[in-house]
């Protein structure tokens, strides 16, 4: 069985809301503040509190979970697109337990993680 927590959002969602995309295990959820014309967050229903925890979840699962990622983005139609954790506060994370962004849909998507945009204009 997922471990999940009582006072935790992200657990109350992966029990019940309105999904773009639900499977065993994880749920995706169209971000409520988006920051790109498409903004997906991947939920898996085992509580972690961060990506740093990631080894918590069996090899089969994370494999899974990315598999999923990519599932969810395929089914909105996005070929192009970014995924994005945030890890820790100091990183931007506000909701702790572990989400994948999908960030998708056009240039606005660039403009609201400019460290990775910075990053990826250097290795250009
Ligand atoms: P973080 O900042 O932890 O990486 O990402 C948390 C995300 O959850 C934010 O992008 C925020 O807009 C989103 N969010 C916070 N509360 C809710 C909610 O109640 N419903 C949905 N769909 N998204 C939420
Ligand atoms: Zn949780």
């Amino acid at each position: 069985m997922p471990t999940r927590r009582d006072d935790c959002l992200f657990c109350s969602i992966a029990r019940q809301g309105a999904y773009v995309h639900q499977a065993k295990g994880f749920v995706a959820i169209n971000d409520i503040n988006p920051q790109a014309p498409v903004h997906i967050l991947v939920l898996p229903e085992h509580h972690v509190d961060t990506f740093r925890d990631v080894a918590e979840f069996e090899a089969k699962e994370t494999k899974r979970m990315l598999e999923f990622v990519a599932e969810t983005a395929a089914k909105v139609g996005l070929t192009d697109y970014r995924v994005v954790v945030n890890v820790g506060a100091t990183a931007g994370q506000t909701v702790f337990h572990l989400h994948w962004h999908i960030l998708g849909g056009g240039p606005a998507s660039r403009e609201d993680v400019p460290a990775a945009v910075a990053i990826a204009e250097a290795n250009e």
